[in-house]
């Protein structure tokens, strides 16, 4: 039983929820959520053995179906999106696998929006393409292209808002009833945002996607995720995931719920840094572009604002001299990590077109506007003044 009781939780602000929902306490009376480690659960009696093993009784029996700090992490997470279930997952990808294994049959169709993670990417193209169920990639932002794309058997829209690395934005609001005149559900990966700043749900979307991996955790440590809904969808998602096994370890959860105490802090910080550092080095006389949506300039800026409650912490910008400018600014820097991994105190850069979209041919690399002097850095907690000092070094290394 939670602690919070679970009548108040409708009343609650968000922060109040980040920090408290969700969470039990033992007979130890522990302050902080207790870490769960352990695989299976014993029972008192061979009868409550057959009992909880049966259904008749609820319980844990083993941690691939249930642990209590998971429990606690998935009904924090829940609470914070607005939705009555969350199922927590190993990583992002196994909240996307999970979702599709949960929702999809060979000779199904969805449509995704070309601008999503790399993997997610390759998992429709090529995973999922074994098992009959084709995909077809679709622009964010134009809504023409998704309902020309759809087909008899198109049961999935899966969208991710802002996109990586060029900051686009997509209508939730009207992707979903779009979706919902077709009988479509609609999945939002929500990574960028996280329930701080955007709410799929309530804007009509069906499923929020999660990689914990990113903002939830905030610290770079665990890898984890998660896919968050109505009660009816989500036990679809868990039949998957307690019989396939990608379930989220205790460890891991434990490390997010933590992370969650502090997101909305967080995800302020991020998009505040990153904002100052876009109004930036849009004035540098070295960058070309910058794309931010927090920018008025952005060509969504409006929508953004609408749909979120602030910009978030990944921006990107072309400098001059292509691939070896940019490389040389990379190179330049000294307080950022060199890294793809985002969501983190710690800012990062990366060379989109070399590492994270490296795959893609030329053609593709064009049609999705990853060029060579693009450069996509995500915001860190450092100090703002720091940072500008840091892309000053990487400005004066390009000579
Ligand atoms: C990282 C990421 C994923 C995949 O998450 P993992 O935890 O690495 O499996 C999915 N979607 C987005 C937007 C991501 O950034």
């Amino acid at each position: 039983m939670s602690i919070l009781p679970q009548e108040l939780w409708d009343d609650l602000a968000f922060d109040t929820l980040a920090v408290r929902a969700g969470m039990t306490r033992t007979q130890e009376g522990e302050h902080s959520e207790a870490l769960f480690l352990t695989s299976s659960f014993a029972f008192g009696s061979a009868a409550q053995a057959a009992a909880r093993f049966g259904g008749t009784e609820a319980g844990n029996i083993y941690s691939r179906f249930t642990n209590p700090t998971v429990r606690t992490f998935e009904e924090r997470l829940a609470a914070l999106e607005g939705a009555e279930r969350a199922v927590a997952t190993s990583s992002g990808m196994a909240a996307i696998l999970a979702t599709a294994l949960a929702f999809l049959s060979a000779g199904d169709h969805v449509v995704c929006s070309r601008a999503v993670f790399g993997t997610t990417n390759v998992l429709f193209e090529k995973y999922l393409k074994k098992f009959g169920v084709q995909t077809t990639f679709v622009s964010l932002t134009d809504i023409n292209e998704w309902q020309a794309a759809i087909q008899p058997k198109t049961k999935l829209f899966f969208l991710e808002t802002p996109s990586n690395p060029l900051c686009e934005v997509a209508d939730i609001a009207a992707l979903a009833a779009l979706a919902r005149q077709h009988h479509i559900l609609l999945a939002v990966d929500n990574c960028f945002c996280t329930p701080a700043l955007q709410k799929p749900l309530a804007l009509g979307a069906d499923l929020v996607i999660h990689s914990a991996t990113k903002y939830l955790d905030g610290q770079g440590r665990a890898l984890g995720g998660a896919v968050v809904g109505s009660h009816k969808l989500l036990e679809e998602v868990y039949g998957v995931i307690r019989t396939c096994g990608p379930s989220l370890s205790a460890f891991n959860a434990w490390i997010f719920l933590k992370g969650l105490e502090t997101l909305r802090l967080r995800m302020e910080a991020h998009s505040a840094n990153a904002l100052a550092l876009a109004t930036w080095l849009v004035e540098q006389p070295q960058v070309v572009a910058v794309n931010y949506t927090g920018l008025p300039s952005h060509p969504q800026h409006q929508l953004a604002a609408q749909q979120q409650r602030a910009f978030g912490g990944v921006l990107s910008f072309v400098v001059q001299g292509e691939r070896e400018g940019a490389w040389r600014f990379i190179d330049g820097t000294q307080v950022m990590s060199i890294t793809a991994n985002l969501g983190d105190a710690k800012t990062t850069i990366t060379h989109p077109a070399s590492t994270t979209h490296g795959r893609l041919s030329p053609e593709a690399k064009a049609a999705a506007g990853i060029t060579e002097g693009l450069i996509r850095i995500a915001v860190g907690l450092e100090d703002i003044a720091d940072l500008k000092a840091d892309c000053e070094r990487g400005f004066a290394n390009m000579g």
